[in-house]
This record gives C-alpha cells, sequence and structure tokens, in this order.
C-alpha cells in the first residue's frame, strides 16, 4: 500500500491556500482509434519497468473494459501510471468512439495534461477535435504526439501542421504559442524531435510530459473534498467510485458525506463509510492507507454512489456543483 499527500516544501506559497504537487502529472491521452493509443500506453509501461507479462499475456491494458460496458454502468475510463524521473505520470483514457452522457467533459477534469496522439499519415480526426476541444475547454495544457512517424507513407511534418493548426483553431493564438510536440513510433518504441533520427526509447516523450505540463495545483487548507467522474464496478463490491482529490486528504475506512440528490432532484447527504480506497498505478487500482489532494483515487463502499456526487469529510465538507450529465452526442457515434 502506499501514501501519498501534497508536500509540505515543494511548491507550498504558505500565504495561500494552494500548492502545486511537482510528484504528479496528470494526464489524458488524445487520440483517434487505431493512432496508437494503446501501443504507446503499452511501451510507456514496458519501458519505465512496470511491465508484467503474466498480467498482460495476450490482453492489451485499455481494450479490457467490455464487462463494464456489458454493466451499462459506464464506460470504464482505465487509469494507469508510470514512473519517470521521480515522478508519477497517471495516464487516464478518453472514450474512443463515443460521448456517452458527457464522459469525455468529466473525465478531462482530471487531467492537467493532454497526450494528443496524432498517426503521421492520417493526421487529427474529427474524434481527435471533439476531444481537443473539451479538454482546452477545461483548461488542459496538451503536447502533440506524432506517432507511426515510421510509416512508410507518413508525412510527419503535415502531420503536425495539420495538429498544430487544430490547436490554434480550438485555443486561439496562445495555444499556438505555448505548443509543444515530439515525434514517435509506438510500435518501434521511441521518441523523437526529429522524425528522421530514431532514438533509444520513449525518453524524449516521457521529458516533456514532466517537464512541459504541470503538476496539480491543490487546496491545502480544506478538508476531504472529492467529485466522482466516473464509475468502476465489481462483482463483490459493486459500484466504485472514480475521481480526482479535490482537497484535503483521506484514510482508507473513513467515514465520510456523500453529497447526492434525491429522485426529484433535491440534495441529500448519505452519511457510510469508505472501506476501501485505491490509487491508480502501473496498471490498475492498487490499495492506499490514504490519499491527496491531486491524487485520482478509487472508493469503495459507497453503494448507490453516482457520477457527479460530492465525497466529503464527515459534517464539514460541502458539495461541488454538480457535473451536468448530458444524452449521448449522436453525431459522434
Ligand atoms: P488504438 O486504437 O489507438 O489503441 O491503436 P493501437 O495501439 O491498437 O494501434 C492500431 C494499429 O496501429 C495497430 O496495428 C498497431 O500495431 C499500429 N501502430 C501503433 N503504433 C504504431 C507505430 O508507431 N507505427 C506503425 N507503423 N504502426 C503502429
Amino acid at each position: 500500500s502506499s501514501t501519498a499527500s501534497p508536500s509540505q516544501d515543494a511548491g507550498t506559497d504558505t500565504s495561500s491556500n494552494t500548492a502545486v504537487r511537482d510528484e504528479i502529472r496528470n494526464v489524458v491521452i488524445i487520440a483517434h482509434v487505431d493512432h496508437g493509443k494503446t501501443t504507446l500506453v503499452d511501451c510507456l509501461l514496458r519501458q519505465s519497468g512496470q511491465y508484467r507479462d503474466a498480467e498482460l499475456k495476450g490482453e492489451r491494458i485499455l481494450d479490457s473494459n467490455d464487462i463494464e460496458k456489458e454493466r451499462g454502468i459506464t464506460i470504464l475510463s482505465k487509469n494507469i501510471a508510470v514512473h519517470y524521473r521521480g515522478v508519477k505520470i497517471n495516464l487516464i483514457d478518453t472514450p474512443g468512439h463515443a460521448d456517452f452522457g458527457g464522459e469525455v467533459e468529466r473525465v478531462v477534469q482530471m487531467a492537467d495534461g493532454a497526450l494528443v496522439l496524432v498517426d503521421a499519415a492520417e493526421g487529427p480526426m474529427p474524434q481527435t477535435r471533439f476531444v481537443l476541444e473539451k479538454a482546452l475547454q477545461a483548461g488542459v495544457k496538451p503536447i502533440v504526439v506524432v506517432n507511426k512517424v515510421d510509416r512508410p507513407d507518413g508525412r510527419p511534418p503535415e502531420a503536425l501542421d495539420e495538429a498544430l493548426e487544430l490547436l490554434a483553431d480550438l485555443g486561439g493564438e496562445e495555444q499556438l504559442d505555448s505548443a509543444a510536440y515530439v515525434f514517435a513510433s509506438a510500435k518501434e518504441g521511441y521518441a523523437t524531435d526529429d522524425p528522421a533520427k530514431p532514438t533509444e526509447d520513449m525518453r524524449p516523450l516521457l521529458d516533456l510530459l514532466v517537464d512541459h505540463l504541470p503538476g496539480p495545483t491543490v487546496d491545502t487548507k480544506s478538508d476531504f473534498q472529492m467529485m466522482v467522474t466516473t464509475l468502476d464496478w465489481s462483482e463483490y463490491v459493486g459500484r466504485i467510485a472514480v475521481g480526482r482529490v479535490n482537497a484535503g486528504t483521506i484514510q482508507t475506512g473513513q467515514a465520510v458525506d456523500v453529497h447526492t440528490i434525491d429522485s426529484s432532484g433535491n440534495p441529500i447527504v448519505r452519511k457510510i463509510k469508505a472501506s476501501g480506497l485505491y490509487v491508480f498505478d502501473k496498471l490498475g487500482r492498487v490499495p492506499a492507507e490514504s490519499a491527496g489532494a491531486g491524487d485520482l483515487i478509487a472508493l469503495e463502499g459507497l453503494d448507490d454512489v453516482e457520477i457527479g456526487d460530492t465525497i466529503t469529510a464527515p459534517e464539514t465538507g460541502k458539495a461541488l456543483p454538480r457535473l451536468k450529465v448530458d444524452e449521448p452526442t449522436l453525431e459522434m457515434v
């Protein structure tokens, strides 16, 4: 098990109530289907020494959510983490096909940065645009990764230009000015500043993730507060609430208030014990004794918890504004 809480020194401004956790990066991956998200994540896991053969035999990490789909709870966001230069990089998946019930909006709220993965032959596709727009609206900082530079029909400089144009189109000149990018072949396992010059590994991309993206800014003074952004499901414990800790810390087994709404939409508070606490690491959830603001966590034991509920410390906690949960965006299906 592991313990995490905002460091008291790094980035802490004692005159304010916020601090930056520089040892964490929360990053969403935005990619059109087939542009190489699964291959890239496999590669990052392997190279950062987290790859465990037994667990992955014949199975691709980001594709194992069919059970959850069948249960009709939600499309599960598979969160994993890699460690590099003392930083824990949480990689958060975004839906590949359709935006079911505003899921994209919710998922991007967990992140400060985005990997915008673009196929060097195809360039950005409509789904890239849709998810990127939501991410930029949420204030997420992008890194463009032009993947598949090994493709004989690849055109890395043009694909990069198209991705940068898209950034400028969606986010204006300021996005263009601060844009960071790297070329990669997830299949061959390297990233590079120059598509004509392969390197040994993914370090140019990992360096960019650590150096260009910010750590989460967290509230250091308030009690525990977290919004439920996605639901996971287990046969043994039922619904599992997933989200990013907004403020404070939580211990495993702690009593919490669940701020939800009743069937008429009126706010109510349920008092309950969060029986299991997990952070995301390597290939999935790992038990934790405590977690702090900026961490992505999963909480078990909250029964009928809903997306948009706020989980807080007992008595003192306040509900965050509920996330709007839209109807599915049909044009994206
Ligand atoms: P996802 O749908 O975004 O998860 O894409 P996948 O990782 O499943 O990749 C889709 C296809 O593209 C697979 O056949 C991969 O082998 C291939 N692919 C992924 N990365 C690269 C790359 O860097 N170069 C080439 N040539 N093919 C790649």
